[in-house]
């Protein structure tokens, strides 16, 4: 009956989508992004409460059903579905997004969502339980990783529910949570490439101190190449000879964290590392 390649598992707890639709916040004004709608079980319930609905759903007999569903209804004109792909489309202005999608796109679908312009005010979607959590942790977490800090940010982030497999109907293999992500508006002034460049070397090893994950070989002829392009377009004469190694560690002792380990930092301890590095014409990418 349902496509397991597009993961349709249909929330069938009438509680739990009240839930998710009260923990938006709509507005009568509201226009509302929702991904993957399925039978609509949630459409009804975000109709109620906002302007407009633009949904975009990947199944055209899915779409059908849902387009039936709202048919000579007051709601059927405040309802616009979009047949398609949510990773190849081009989205429409809206306030809040709601989604139950399948859990294969989580990654992507929270960075296409934190790139989108304007900036929307609200978010409420639901994730697989570990994904969920990966996204809330904080410093000391033992799941602190690349992708907490990366989406914090540029979102406030927040656990708003767990959700069991027996709500919905195929169940799934695993355990789900709904999350709250409220972008920061204005964004933060900080190139997100090089950001997560610096993340990137810091959480290869999170629990290593920051003078060891840069002593790695690798790590140290990227900079090196980094920084040898960077002089040439910037007319820098390279130092003779150039030690990188030294280069480096002497940022970590300036702003005082060569023996600071990542999994216990937060975002203003990076963005402080960041600016040293960058000051002293280190990139990350
Ligand atoms: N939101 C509904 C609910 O809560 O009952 C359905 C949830 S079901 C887990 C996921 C839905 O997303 C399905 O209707 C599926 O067809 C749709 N879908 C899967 N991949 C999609 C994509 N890339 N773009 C848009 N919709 C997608």
């Amino acid at each position: 009956l349902f496509n397991k390649d597009l993961g349709q598992h249909i929330l069938k707890n009438p509680l739990v989508a009240q839930g998710i639709v009260d923990k938006a916040y709509l507005r009568p004004t509201d226009t509302v992004l929702e991904i993957g709608p399925g039978t609509g079980n949630l459409t009804v319930k975000i109709l109620e409460k906002c302007k407009k609905v633009v949904a975009v759903e990947m199944d055209p007999r899915l779409a059908a059903e849902l387009q039936k569903r709202v048919h000579g209804t007051p709601d059927q004109k405040k309802l616009e579905i979009m047949i398609g792909d949510f990773m190849k489309a081009k989205l429409p202005y809206f306030d809040v997004c709601i989604s139950n999608t399948p859990y294969q796109i989580s990654s992507v679908l929270v960075f296409k969502l934190l790139e989108h312009r304007p900036v929307f005010r609200s978010s409420v979607l639901m994730f697989q339980r570990e994904f969920a959590l990966r996204l809330v942790a904080k410093p000391g977490d033992s799941l602190y990783c690349r992708l907490s800090v990366n989406v914090q940010l540029f979102a406030k982030v927040e656990h708003i529910m767990k959700v069991g497999k027996n709500n919905f109907r195929p169940p799934p293999q695993v355990e789900s949570s709904v999350v709250r992500m409220e972008p920061r508006n204005p964004p933060p002034p900080v190139d997100f490439k090089e950001w997560d460049g610096l993340m990137r070397i810091l959480f290869v090893r999170k629990n290593k101190t920051l003078s060891a994950n840069f002593k790695t070989e690798s790590v140290m002829e990227m900079l090196e190449t980094n920084y040898k392009t960077y002089c040439a377009t910037h007319d820098m004469m390279l130092e003779d000879p150039l030690d990188m190694k030294a280069k480096v560690q002497g940022v970590l002792t300036k702003v005082g964290m060569a023996e600071e380990r990542a999994a216990k930092m937060d975002q203003d301890d990076y963005l402080k590392l960041l600016a040293a590095f960058n000051e002293e014409c280190i990139h990350f990418c």
